[in-house]
């Protein structure tokens, strides 16, 4: 007899995105994608990782090979707390999980608090991988207002945060918009989920990565009781190394805890031993202003192009931080029909639509400005100009 595979529910819901079989061929190397939202490997600090791998191997080669405890290991957990810890909040190394990739602490959220049909709140839009995550547990996603400055607190009514399980936001240079939400909406934000007591989720990858601005305060800092923080090594250090963590209450954070055992037992202890050592003597603070650097000019670039190149109709914003651009284009444009057009002439970016929860625009795009060589980003620019152009004529 034939083996059976009987799939569950679960995995007959899942599918693979058609954009995701669409940009495979942004693989080769002719194409000019703007697509991916993998940071510059030219900021990775290569000698950095090789000397503290070393390090690592000679002083602690046993325990560095060996498994540790589900939490993480807890110098790092120290270190992380400490450093959030910095602008007034008082966080607790108890209170901080060591996830493989932030990526994991989206799932694991998903698995502690999400049921089927559970109300999940997020911003218009969202990032995808969040949504992904979430969507294996079928909650029903509920969306809020959201503007250029992020979720529009005037807006929302406590019949909007009723009953949901938690709201999850990024309000930091967001993926996809790069946009930032401004201090007086995080205040209202964090009173309003109090008063209605529903968690926040706060998902900041990109916090440290501000071109010149101040910092804004986050949202775990304004209320540590209330908010599940979700930080991550990817963009700050390099995404290989699998390394992120969930700052939450104690009684949230031990469930997650047994959920990732169950996962993964642990985060890579060779992983974390790495970057504890990297981080050491204040590396870290002295690496990512050039990361900021980098991205703060590549992203002039873009702007510059988009100016001389776009037609007037569409409209996009000027990131503060982070990796993306957010582009509004004329209705009646279909931005997946654009993808396959700019595919032929070997450009490639994000469709908006999948960003949406509920009711996807499709007259909207995410530009990635931090991988291409300035004299790429002039090419491809120009191309998808002159395809939009021509796209807003017929
Ligand atoms: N959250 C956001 C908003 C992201 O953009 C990403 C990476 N694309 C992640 C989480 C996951 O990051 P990682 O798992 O590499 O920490």
């Amino acid at each position: 007899m034939t083996t059976q595979f009987t799939l569950s529910g679960r995995a007959r819901a899942l599918t693979s995105s058609a954009i995701r079989e669409i940009l495979k061929v942004t693989e080769r190397p002719e194409v000019i994608s703007f697509a991916g939202g993998l940071p510059s490997p030219a900021t990775f600090p290569v000698e950095r990782m090789r000397e503290a791998t070393e390090k690592v191997l000679r002083d602690s080669p046993h325990a560095a090979l060996q498994y540790g405890p589900t939490e993480g290991f807890t110098p790092l957990r120290e270190w992380i707390a400490e450093r959030l810890s910095r602008n007034g909040a008082k966080i607790p190394a108890s209170r901080v999980l060591i996830t493989t990739g932030s990526q994991q602490g989206l799932d694991l959220l998903g698995k502690v608090l999400i049921d089927e049909g559970s109300k999940v709140l997020v911003e218009t839009p969202s990032y995808l991988g969040a949504l992904q995550a979430f969507s294996l547990f079928a909650p029903a996603f509920a969306s809020l207002p959201s503007d250029a400055q992020g979720i529009v607190t005037d807006q929302i009514s406590p019949a909007d945060l009723e009953g949901a399980r938690f709201l999850y936001c990024l309000p930091n240079f967001q993926n996809p918009t790069g946009r930032r939400m401004p201090l007086e909406r995080r205040k209202a934000l964090v009173e309003l989920a109090a008063k209605a007591g529903v968690p926040l989720v706060e998902d900041d990858p990109y916090g440290e990565l501000s071109y010149g601005g101040e910092a804004l305060p986050s949202l775990l800092s304004m209320n540590p009781d209330g908010v599940i923080y979700m930080g991550s090594f990817s963009k700050v250090l390099a995404p290989g190394l699998r390394l992120g963590y969930v700052v939450a209450p104690e009684e949230i954070l031990g469930k997650m805890v047994q959920a990732k055992q169950a996962a993964d037992l642990h985060t890579p202890s060779f992983s974390q031993r790495i970057v504890y050592e990297a981080v050491q003597d204040g590396f870290i603070d002295k690496h990512i202003p050039s990361i900021r650097a980098l991205y703060g000019a590549q992203c002039e670039h873009m702007l510059a192009a988009l100016e001389r190149e776009f037609p007037e109709q569409a409209r996009w914003n000027r990131p503060e931080g982070g990796m993306f651009i957010w582009v509004d284009l004329p209705e009646g444009i279909d931005s997946g029909a654009l993808l396959a057009k700019a595919i032929e002439h070997n450009v490639a970016f994000v469709p908006g639509a999948p960003f949406y929860a509920v009711e996807p625009r499709r007259n909207c795009l995410r530009l990635s400005f931090v991988t291409v060589p300035a004299e790429k980003i002039d090419h491809g620019i120009k191309v998808l100009g002159e395809l939009l152009k021509a796209e807003i004529a017929a």
